[in-house]
């Protein structure tokens, strides 16, 4: 393996500074990285997957019902808006003029800034009826958001997530997700990087979070890819491999057509952690990337 880009060289040259922690205005090169991995998934994408592209935001309502705010309040993130009428808001403006907290003013719109791509799916899906015999099969995109600010290359507050998902019998999802893992191996094999499969949990909220967690790991319910990314620490998860098992089926009843609740699985690309990857472990030139990964990505 050859030695990784520095994190500070990396943020420089891929980055410009937007004054807060983990949020990045991205460069030109970067951003054909992300293009091109994005075009290289899409080129892998299951047949019969149906395209979907989600906004940023989605319904707060939505997110509590299938039980996020449990599991993570630390990471989630809402809209607040100035709701009133027009001498309202004036008023919050000439305090705001004046030095005050505009923000203490606002209250919640029902929106949330989405934590991940699949979220909106599963009630997209159930509204539609029955899943079909042979299951249902997305490619789902969204812009998420996670407050977890931090100064590393690898953790951002807003990044891009990309993700297969499957819904219907627990064998069809196991199958997806087995054959997925191996995929995906093969793909970060063929980008040049180096890389390990582990089983892992989520960072569920408290303690019964770590009961949750170890509960996880345990029904082997997540794997992750983990790539070196950053020069110390240990590597980043830049893939991840989610058995859901029946919580999205049961919360939006997601039903087969023999009557038994839908199983759903994922899989999620961390776009901006494989691009930060990709310059990590090639260098901060695209230009001096080895052939076969410029060939893959099509950046000739
Ligand atoms: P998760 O739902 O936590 O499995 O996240 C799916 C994928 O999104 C992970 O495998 C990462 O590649 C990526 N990801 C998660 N959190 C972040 C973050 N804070 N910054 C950048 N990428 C992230
Ligand atoms: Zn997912």
């Amino acid at each position: 393996m050859r030695t990784l880009t520095k994190d500070r060289a990396l943020v420089e040259k891929l980055f410009h500074p937007m004054g807060v922690d983990g949020v990045y205005a991205r460069s030109q090169q970067y951003e054909d990285v992300v293009q091109a991995l994005q075009a290289l998934i899409s080129r892998r994408r299951p047949a019969g997957a149906e395209v979907l592209r989600f906004p940023p935001v989605m319904s707060g309502r939505q997110l509590e019902k299938q039980g996020y705010l449990n599991s993570f309040p630390q990471l989630l993130g809402c809209v607040c808006c100035l709701h009133g009428s027009d001498a309202e808001i004036g008023a919050a403006v000439e305090e705001a003029n004046r030095g005050a907290d505009w923000t203490l003013q606002t209250s919640s719109a029902d929106l949330v800034l989405s934590p991940a791509a699949c979220y909106p799916v599963y009630p997209l899906a159930a509204e539609r009826g029955t899943v079909p015999e042979n299951g249902l099969l997305f490619d789902v995109a969204a812009d998420c958001f996670r407050h977890e600010p931090s100064r590393d290359i690898d953790r951002f507050q807003s990044f891009r997530m990309r993700e297969f998902v499957c819904i219907g019998s627990p064998a069809k999802v196991a199958t997806f997700r087995d054959e997925w893992m191996v995929s995906a191996v093969s793909l970060a094999a063929d980008l040049g990087l180096p890389q390990e499969m582990d089983r892992a949990s989520d960072p569920f909220f408290g303690r019964v979070g770590q009961l949750m967690a170890a509960n996880q790991v345990e029904q082997a319910l997540k794997f992750e890819l983990l790539i070196p990314v950053r020069s110390e620490g240990g590597p980043t998860a830049c893939m991840s491999f989610n058995y859901h098992r029946d919580h999205f089926g049961k919360t939006w009843t997601l039903v087969q057509e023999d009557g038994e609740t839908a199983h759903s699985g994922c899989v999620a690309f961390g776009i901006d952690r494989l691009a930060v990857a990709l310059f990590a472990n090639h260098g901060t030139d695209t230009g001096d990337w080895p052939e076969s990964v410029r060939a893959l990505l099509r950046l000739n």
